[in-house]
């Protein structure tokens, strides 16, 4: 028998607005719980919020196998004055943790009694998975399995999916009903490093918008996959993008600096944050392409690197080699395309068919997506 996740949550909560029904503009619920001080919630209506502050609280999740719920850690900073709704989500990858960072210093650098509107941050979407620093969130349905939370949104509160289950929870009653427009931060997983660029959709005009106003060098123009945040949210008529800042597990400060001076642009855009703009993608020359091109290994071996992240390549130029356990080459790759390396693989030895690098260029007809975002 399926149980809604929902509606469990419901039959537990512990204040009176436990009976109210469940709209996207219902009010916030408390649960009676605190952690560390901090209230848990399992529905929020940023407009109950105090003005002019910052909010700090835990939003209820899916529960884990043991019982207790997962918690996400959710700061809101509520403007003085009203104004538009902005969401920043990092760690729907477990191992992204400079997307973490990059959300975190925004939000440090906000003052509430300054602001026109919201910023709501959802910092540590899937908690197992970040406690481990893996991607994938760590099931046990049907032994141990491991669910890429970035292939299940919206979710389904009645799913067979425990991680898809945590999306919906985090989708409709923590998303949906608090944001205008949307962010969602990530980096390259792990075993690949990335250089910084965004991912979103060209033709949705926000999206165009807010990815212009970020001062780094690459712009992947492809709405990539339907299951991925954005996408969902862009679905219910929220404007979304996705952020990539460098590789997976560590904190890369000088491009976190990149994206937390874009961020406040589009804030400043959108008459969040008062303030003249910072530097733009203009002011850095962005390169923008529509596909890209996946060098995948033919074969095992130890792969070496022959050109670097941003480097610009031509059709035909070789990009890597790769060696057996005697050193004898065993193969040399080369890119198809002219364009600009947006990713390689950083763990030395490669299985055929992994991801050696990806390549972002210009096609007249795009290319089939392998990031793995
Ligand atoms: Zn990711």
């Amino acid at each position: 028998m399926a149980v809604a996740g929902a509606a469990a949550a419901l039959a537990t909560a512990k204040t009176a607005q436990a009976d109210a029904p469940q709209t996207l503009a219902g009010g916030t619920v408390f649960t009676g719980d605190v952690q560390g001080g901090k209230p848990v919630v399992s529905h929020l209506n940023t407009e109950d919020l105090e003005p002019g502050k910052i909010h700090r609280l835990y939003f209820r999740g899916v529960e884990r196998p043991s019982g207790p719920p997962c918690l996400v850690s959710v700061i809101v900073a509520k403007g003085a004055k009203p104004g538009k709704r902005i969401t920043l989500t990092s760690g729907v990858h477990g191992d992204e943790m400079s997307s973490i960072r990059t959300v975190q210093a925004v939000m440090d650098g906000l003052e509430p009694a300054q602001m026109s509107g919201t910023v709501m941050a959802a910092v540590d979407i899937p908690g197992p998975a970040v406690e481990s620093m893996q991607r994938r969130w760590p099931g046990w349905g049907r032994g141990a399995e491991l669910v890429d939370l970035n292939r299940e949104w919206p979710g389904n509160a009645n799913g067979p999916s425990t991680a898809g289950r945590h999306a919906a929870l985090v989708f409709e009653h923590l998303l949906r009903p608090n944001t205008d427009f949307a962010i969602d931060f990530h980096t390259g997983t792990t075993g690949l490093d990335a250089a910084a660029f965004n991912i979103g959709d060209r033709s949705n005009p926000d999206v165009k918008r807010m990815m212009d106003l970020f001062p780094v060098g690459m712009i992947w123009d492809d709405p990539v996959y339907p299951s991925v945040l954005h996408n969902a949210l862009i679905d219910v008529g929220i404007p979304c993008f996705t952020p990539e800042i460098g590789a997976a597990r560590s904190l890369n400060l000088p491009m976190i600096a990149l994206f937390v001076e874009g961020t406040l642009n589009v804030l400043k855009h959108y008459g969040v944050v008062p303030g003249p703009l910072g530097r733009t993608g203009a002011d850095v020359g962005v390169f923008i392409g529509d596909s890209a091109f996946p060098v995948l290994a033919s074969t095992g071996g130890f792969v070496e690197m022959q050109v670097r992240l941003d480097d610009m390549v031509t059709a035909g130029q070789q990009v890597a080699v790769q060696r057996n356990a005697f050193g004898e080459v065993v193969a040399n790759y080369a890119s198809s395309v002219a364009g600009k390396v947006a990713g390689f693989r950083s763990d030395a030895m490669a299985e055929p068919g992994n991801v050696l690098m990806f390549i972002l260029f210009n096609s007249p007809a795009a290319a089939a997506e392998i990031y793995p975002e």
